[in-house]
């Protein structure tokens, strides 16, 4: 599943392509796809606004259009926003075109249609419910060590299932709770509140480190993720526990162990994280 990393490499490659144009035409090829407004006046509605911002929350891409509307964008599991010439192939499992007034088309295609797009104001999406309240941005400057420490106090909770609350920090998935955990050493099972505050701020300053190495990287293609243009990222291949069950921790030799933790595998070593 696309991850902050990804979704960050998606929008800073679209804004300056995106910005300043405007949606002359749209077709929604599997409506169901659109959870608001009703697939129709999603269609009616996104026709004729000029895009004026291209941004990123957690894992959700906001397009700012006219009048405060926001095209909003989750990846889910397998999606893929791309830009391409309206003139090319159109593949399969492509569900939404939108077509641009310099001839090219964004394209949204997700084979396992996890994904989903809304269409409103911040407010009547939030009020909707159809975009969550989200915790800070991990990598944001303001949030620092200490806000994450308040955050954790008395929670007993493993750090593992916290990481993944998009409530609690906005965009860490399973590929980057296991490496910050990793990076941290600190076992994904452990009871955040039972962190002191140097453990915390030493998992703050792994979190941030393994999100922004990876959006160096232009993300991780370990599943179906690719950007924009339909390449694949390069964090994949340096990626220390995530995917590497069973292979040998980097630092101490010893095979890495898989468990299960709030319903997701969690790769972890048992002799580097405590
Ligand atoms: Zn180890």
């Amino acid at each position: 599943m696309p991850e902050l990393p990804e979704v960050e490499t998606i929008v800073a490659d679209l804004r300056p392509h995106l910005i300043g144009r405007t949606v002359v035409r749209a077709e929604l090829r599997f409506p169901s796809i659109v959870r608001h407004p009703e697939p129709e006046m999603f269609v009616d509605s996104i026709t004729g606004l000029r895009i004026e911002a291209v941004g990123r929350r957690g894992k959700f891409i906001l397009v700012a259009l006219d009048g405060a509307r926001l095209l909003v964008v989750h990846l889910g599991m397998s999606g893929q926003l791309r830009l391409v010439d309206s003139a090319a192939e159109i593949t399969n499992h492509t569900h939404v075109m939108l077509d641009l007034d310099d001839g090219r088309q964004l394209r949204y295609r997700d084979p396992r249609r996890f994904g989903r797009l809304l269409l409103g104001t911040e407010e009547e999406l939030l009020t909707s419910g159809t975009l969550p309240k989200l915790g800070p941005e991990p990598i944001d400057p303001s949030f620092d060590a200490e806000e994450l420490y308040k955050r954790f106090r008395r929670r007993r909770a493993s750090l593992k299932s916290l990481l993944l609350d998009q409530a609690m920090v906005a965009g860490v998935g399973n590929i980057y709770a296991d490496e910050s955990l990793h990076r941290a050493k600190l076992r994904p099972d452990r009871a955040a509140g039972s962190l002191s505050r140097k453990s915390v701020r030493r998992l703050h300053e792994s979190m941030r480190d393994s999100l922004e190495l990876a959006i160096k990287n232009r993300g991780s293609s370990v599943d179906t993720y690719r950007d924009a243009w339909g390449e694949t990222g390069n964090q994949q291949e340096k990626l220390l526990v995530y995917g590497r069950a069973g292979e040998p921790c980097f630092t101490c030799g010893r095979p890495l162990s898989i468990v299960r933790i709030a319903g997701r595998s969690t790769v972890f070593c048992r002799r580097c994280q405590r």
